[in-house]
Formats: structure tokens, C-alpha cells, sequence
């Protein structure tokens, strides 16, 4: 701490100036950080729709809000249910994630994610639908098991159809 001081004031004007400015330049990037995804603690965290444990680490979805709060879900459904009751479906400030069927663990942007819904995968609240990151990656997920072809959209308008 002495050191620094003393570096410090021994620094011309300019180059503190300058000094200062990338200090706050990494504090941006260290707050931008802080509004990124947040890994899953499978088997420990809880749904915040449902409440129940997340277990199943390929199905893990998360909302990030535009104040940078985490919420984690243990399917897609839970997280297109609390969007509805918290009125952010269609909200861009909104990140939804998902987590990529064929990479566990794995976040994609739900809205531009590659869903299929097959009901021989049981999904931990049963909407059966599993995300992808490609289509590539999807299209050999269907040739080997099948399932039918959804985007985001289709998937809001099934979670709609099952809460009514
Ligand atoms: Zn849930």
C-alpha cells in the first residue's frame, strides 16, 4: 500500500491520468462480468419456478435480467412459466438461456435456440422439449431418435397451451 503511494505521486500527471482511466475500464469489464450467465450447481440449486431440485444438467435454463439478476430453472417450461407470471416473455432487455441437449452444461440463447420435442425424453416437469445450439446438432438428434421441430416461438405457445 506504502508502494503504491508512493509510485503514485512519483507518476507525471498524464500517465496517472491514464492509470486511472484503465482502472475504471477494468471495473466496467468486471461489472459486465457480474451480469453473464452463472453455472448451475446441479443437485444443489433449486427451480425458481417449480422449487424442486435441478439434477438434470441437460436441461437447465436461466433468465438474466436487465439488472443482471440470475434465475435458474430446471427445464425451458419453468423458465417460460415465471417469464409469463413476471411479464418478460418478448422483452429483448431479457437474456433466456438454455442449456444444449448435446453439450451438457452448455448455455445458448433460448431465443435463437434449435428445439425438438420428443416424448420419449422426459424433461424434469415433462415439457419433453430439448434445446440445441445448431441445427447441424439437432438434425442428427432427430435422425437417430426424432422428435418434432420447434423454434422459441413454438416452444412459448406449448408451455401457454400446458398451463391454461
Ligand atoms: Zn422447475
Amino acid at each position: 500500500m506504502l508502494n503504491y503511494r508512493i509510485k503514485t505521486v512519483l507518476l507525471p500527471p498524464l500517465v496517472r491520468l491514464a492509470y486511472g482511466g484503465f482502472l475504471i475500464i477494468l471495473l466496467l469489464i468486471f461489472c459486465g462480468c457480474k451480469a453473464g450467465p452463472e453455472p448451475i450447481n446441479y443437485g444443489h440449486d433449486e427451480c425458481d419456478f417449480c422449487r424442486m431440485q435441478i439434477t438434470d444438467n441437460r436441461y437447465g435454463s436461466e433468465i438474466i435480467t436487465d439488472k443482471g439478476k440470475v434465475f435458474k430453472f430446471d427445464e425451458v417450461g419453468c423458465m417460460i412459466e415465471y417469464a409469463m407470471v413476471k411479464n418478460l416473455i418478448g422483452d429483448a432487455n431479457q437474456k433466456f438461456l438454455v442449456t444444449d441437449f448435446a453439450t451438457p452444461e452448455t448455455f445458448t440463447d433460448a431465443t435463437i435456440a434449435f428445439f425438438v420435442q420428443n416424448d420419449n425424453f422426459r424433461s424434469p416437469m415433462g415439457s419433453n422439449v430439448m434445446a440445441f445450439d445448431s441445427e447441424v446438432s439437432r438434425q442428427k438428434f432427430v435422425a437417430e431418435s426424432g422428435g418434432s421441430l420447434l423454434n422459441w416461438v413454438d416452444v412459448i405457445e406449448i408451455v401457454k397451451q400446458r398451463s391454461k
